[in-house]
């Protein structure tokens, strides 16, 4: 455990160059994003509601918690959202039009996942952002339920499921993370500097990790 926070620790100052040097075109990209626009915003909205498949009872994560204690910590919907990967209902959750300054943490262990400055209305009805705060908190799975294939995001640190990733988002980076709100904790900030420190304060603070 020590050695994982000692690495985020480390990391950070890194990962935040990255964000900021990760932003330019190519052609690539710029191909990919050609291609999702073709696609249909109804198809989007579908994918975004299906549920995922995906069962990580086998899995083990920094962040360990019993059923019980799941149940116990969080709201029913929270529970069957981010542990269960059910998918909320769109545009009737609380945070897919909050435009307030803040981060939005995981509901399970409130690593900070997501910042208001990265988030976007994609008019799918949840919480849309661009990139992650630290795609290192974010993990990735491949999702072939329902026979199309997404991209499963949760918190790499208690497995908590977050929601999907799409290709159809806005420049430079073409990504869409569509979330759930019940898998999230919004943390207001009265500032960017404010909101920078909450977050960065978070990786100095070794007690997220040691639940
Ligand atoms: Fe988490």
């Amino acid at each position: 455990m020590k050695r994982f926070v000692f690495s985020l620790v480390l990391a950070i100052i890194v990962s935040m160059s990255f964000i900021q040097a990760g932003s330019g075109d190519n052609d690539s990209q710029n191909k990919a994003h050609e291609a999702a626009k073709d696609t249909d915003i109804q198809a989007c909205v579908s994918a975004c509601g299906l549920p995922s498949d995906l069962d990580f009872s086998d899995r083990t994560f920094p962040i360990e918690r019993s059923d019980q204690e799941w149940r116990t910590l969080l709201s029913e919907i929270s529970y069957q959202v981010a542990r269960k990967h059910k998918t909320e209902p769109p545009f009737q959750n609380p945070y897919f039009d909050n435009k307030e300054l803040g981060y939005y943490a995981c509901v399970g262990c409130e690593a900070p996942l997501f910042s208001s400055l990265d988030k976007y209305d994609s008019g799918t009805g949840w919480p849309s952002f661009s990139q992650a705060i630290d795609d290192r908190l974010v993990a990735q799975q491949v999702d072939n339920s329902f026979g199309m294939r997404r991209i499963e995001v949760h918190c790499a640190l208690c497995g908590s499921h977050q929601g999907h990733l799409f290709p159809d988002g806005p420049k430079p980076n073409f990504t869409r993370f569509c979330i759930n709100s019940a898998s999230l904790k919004f943390v207001p900030a009265a500032s960017k500097a404010l909101l920078r420190t909450a977050i960065l304060e978070w990786y100095q603070t070794e007690k997220n990790l040691a639940q």
